[in-house]
């Protein structure tokens, strides 16, 4: 996972931010201006942002809208100590992918950066294949010539961890991560479910494709 950026001129605030990332192996830099995260962003390769509002030099609003003038469609997520509906909606429309407001627990900021990072913009319309299959992650669908089926979010981020595998083996606390994140309790046997509907999906949709158990460490997609 690459490096996130986290504008906020709150020190303490930064620093738990920055702790809580770590503890999940999310490296972040921080910038406490507007200007100083403009010329980073700008020459930096970071893989999500996270924005207060409130900064020294301007509204952290201010900012998304210059990446998106830019063209630059790296994910941001938007932290405000307003709660307004006319707040939120001036957040989205500046071209922010999601919103927090302040106070926060950290978790739920863990888990909102893991959720953006795991659909980077540029990955929105790609189309991930192995196999017969597809998945078209937008729709929430697994594609296998003209069967399609419905997935449900866990199962499609379980699917893609697979899929970009490429057929080498995922251990059991990978899926688990990328299926439900840190933040959620998940039951020991949530991963063999989710994994028996896969199968019968897959089944179902008639594809060649199956879900293998390999050397009892792990799972991999293997053709039939
Ligand atoms: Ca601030």
């Amino acid at each position: 996972m690459g490096r996130i950026a986290l504008v906020e001129d709150h020190e303490r605030l930064a620093q738990l931010v920055v702790k809580a990332l770590a503890q999940v192996g999310i490296p972040v830099d921080t910038f406490g201006r507007v200007d100083a995260a403009w010329a980073a962003l700008r020459e930096g390769d970071y893989e999500a942002v996270v924005i207060d509002r409130g900064l020294p030099d301007g509204d952290g609003i201010e900012l998304v809208r210059r990446l998106r003038q830019a063209r630059l469609s790296i994910p941001c997520l938007i932290l405000t100590a307003r709660d307004a509906l006319h707040d939120r909606v001036d957040g989205l429309e500046s071209g922010a992918d999601d919103y927090l407001t302040k106070p926060f627990a950290i978790e739920e900021l863990v888990a909102r950066v893991r959720a953006l990072t795991r659909r980077p913009a540029q990955r929105l319309n790609t189309v991930d294949s192995f196999a017969d299959i597809e998945l078209r992650p937008d729709g929430g669908m697994l594609v296998c010539s003209h069967e399609v089926i419905t997935l449900a979010p866990a199962e499609m981020q379980i699917m893609l961890v697979l899929l970009r595998a490429g057929g080498q083996t995922v251990r059991r606390n990978a899926l688990e991560l990328a299926a439900w994140g840190l933040t959620e309790a998940v039951t020991p046997n949530a991963l063999d479910v989710a994994l028996h509907r896969l199968r019968r999906k897959l089944l179902a949709i008639g594809s060649v494709v199956r879900i293998s158990n390999t050397r009892g460490h792990g799972y991999a997609l293997v053709e039939a």
